[in-house]
């Protein structure tokens, strides 16, 4: 069996991305299809037909991101956002069913060690990311590993505090002020709705922005400071080389978020972290999913997980 090939399966609210990849990060054969959300048992055949589709002797192993919180010493999605997977252990029904090592993490988790191996962090030895979307995810990788905490739920970077008392989360999460709460595109939404009317998105503001026009650059610099306070943080706790932006709005925005970000960033964190640290754009797009979930598949082959 060839140990150079792994499936990477991205599983999202609304799809589920697999694809056979390869050492590089390369990927050589893809499946997309709708995430079914009526049950457990349907998400767990939609993974597995996913799987099945591409399987061949040649794959050595398999990873899963979800977006979930995790237990990696059961291997499970504990509680999820959007799709109904509650203390499923996963890693051990993927093992069961195909009989090679399998990898199991946080979405996140998983786009920031994609970005790291094959991806904008390359190279680097202590990495932090970000994905900006629906919510705010986080990824680190630190001394040359991804880091995931005691039981795997570290890295929940979206949930710091940057405003004592400031607005409140989204979802499940009872805090306030936490940077998901103002980073989001969702959040950016809301503030486009609020200067330009009801009918306006992020497509709107992003339009606006690009047309120099004063109300939506002012929106975004807003959110970019605001992401720079976090920056700051992350710069001053793990004096990364580099802060990768990554998400569907992160990347969309990332233009015009990144100069507010930097400049704010620079103020709050210290040198010589400061002078250090890259803070740059993903450079995986939609791939980063799938990619991290196939290296987190490499890591369970290489770990000898069965
Ligand atoms: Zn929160």
């Amino acid at each position: 069996m060839s140990a150079n090939r792994v499936i990477g399966v991205d599983l999202g609210g609304t799809k589920i991305a697999a694809g056979i990849v390869d050492r590089t990060g390369r990927i050589e054969a893809r499946r997309e299809l709708a995430t079914p959300t009526q049950s457990e048992n349907a998400v767990l055949e939609a993974i597995d037909g996913a799987v099945e589709s591409l399987l061949d002797d040649d794959v050595a192993a398999i990873g899963l991101g979800v977006p979930s919180t995790v237990d990696q010493q059961t291997g499970s999605a504990v509680s999820s956002v959007n799709i109904p997977l509650t203390d499923v252990p996963l890693r051990d029904h993927l093992a069961t069913r195909f009989g090679v090592p399998c990898g199991l993490d946080n979405d996140a988790n998983a786009a920031a060690i994609g970005e790291w191996h094959a991806g904008a962090g390359r190279g680097t030895r202590n990495m932090v990311m970000l994905t900006l979307g629906t919510g705010v995810g986080g990824g680190l990788v630190l001394d040359g590993r991804p880091y995931r905490g005691s039981v795997g739920a570290a890295a929940e970077l979206g949930h710091m505090v940057i405003e004592h008392d400031g607005r409140p989360c989204q979802g499940n999460c009872t805090g306030r002020g936490h940077l998901e709460a103002y980073a989001t595109g969702l959040a950016a939404a809301n503030d486009a709705r609020e200067a330009f009317g009801p009918d306006a998105d992020t497509h709107v503001l992003i339009d606006r922005a690009h047309a120099r026009d004063e109300r939506a650059l002012g929106i975004l610099d807003a959110i970019g400071r605001r992401l720079g306070s976090a920056l700051g943080t992350l710069v001053n706790v793990f004096n990364p080389e580099a802060i990768v932006i990554g998400g569907g709005w992160g990347e969309a925005a990332g233009e015009f978020l990144l100069p507010a970000a930097r400049e704010v960033m620079l103020r709050e964190a210290l040198s010589p972290g400061r002078e250090l640290v890259r803070v740059v754009p993903a450079a995986l797009g939609p791939d980063a999913g799938v990619v991290g979930a196939a290296f987190v598949a490499f890591e369970a082959l290489d770990a000898g997980r069965g």
